[in-house]
Formats: structure tokens, sequence, C-alpha cells
């Protein structure tokens, strides 16, 4: 079976850095399942899996433009500490789920001073070109709720 919209995809992998640097790796986890088309991995990744079957290896050199996106200055803000739930959480190094009308982002505290925090809402992936060596484990049909919910149940995926 080959990997098109609307099939379960099952891969291991590991996400490396242009310097070797292991970022993420499925390595002693299960698998990570996903169902295709839909959004669940990064559209450029997806697409070099478009087309491959069960023990496929594929290495995908992803630059950051099709990735997590550029750096952006604007993106880095000083935040009062009072704007936080819990101003003694803030610390540096610190990352923390931020959330606008669009989007949740992760913030990395950068700095704190006695007022307020120095915070980088870009993605801590951002200006990486993404190396991924990727195995096919499986490929499989979904199930009638996999494809209703738009994501996999099961090990690798969603549970609910
Ligand atoms: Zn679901």
């Amino acid at each position: 079976m080959i990997i098109t919209k609307d099939k379960v995809v099952s891969i291991d992998y590991t996400l490396t850095n242009d310097n070797g640097e292991v970022l993420d790796s499925s390595s002693g986890r299960d698998p990570l399942g996903f169902l295709h088309g839909h959004g669940n991995l990064i559209p450029s990744l997806e697409k070099e899996l478009e087309g491959k079957v069960k023990g496929d290896k594929l290495i995908a050199i992803i630059a950051p433009d099709q990735a997590y996106g550029i750096r952006k200055d604007e993106m880095v803000q000083e935040i009062p500490l009072e704007n936080f739930q819990d101003a003694s959480q803030v610390k540096v190094g610190v990352q923390l789920q931020v959330e606008n009308e669009h989007e949740v982002r992760i913030a990395t505290i950068m700095a704190v001073s006695e007022s307020s925090a120095t915070v980088d809402m870009n993605h801590p992936l951002a200006d990486k070109t993404l190396h991924f060596d990727v195995e096919v484990m499986d490929v499989r049909e979904p199930s009638q709720e996999e494809l209703e919910h738009g994501h996999v149940h099961g090990a690798g995926g969603h549970h609910h």
C-alpha cells in the first residue's frame, strides 16, 4: 500500500540540525502515527513521503521557510510580569504556551527584570534547516472515525 491522502502512516524518524545534533527522535518510543494529507506533519515532509511504501527510508532536508519559518525580531517582546498567571514561573529559559486569537505559540523567557520579562515567541525551530531521517514502518487504511477527526487514534496518535 502506498502513501496517499487519507492513509494512516507510521514512521520512525530522527530530526537533526545542520550540525548533526538530534532535535527530536522517535527512537525509544512508538513510531509516529499520522493521517496523511491532513496537515499533521509539516507539508514539505508529507510531500516527500507521498508515494512511499512500508520499509522505505528517506532523508528529507527542509529549508526554514518550508518548515518553522524565519526568526522575526518583532516576535521578541517585553511583557509586564503582572500579565503572567503565575509570575513565580517566569524564569530565564522557561518555555510557556501563549495563546492569542489565532494560534498557540511556545514562548521562551529570555530575560527577567523586576517588573517585566523579555519573551521570544519565535518557534524554537525557526531559522533551522531540518534534516529528517525517516523510515516508513506501516501504511494502513484509516478507520471511519479517524477520517472524520482528521487524525490517528491509538498507538502513536491521539488518545480520547
Ligand atoms: Zn479523534
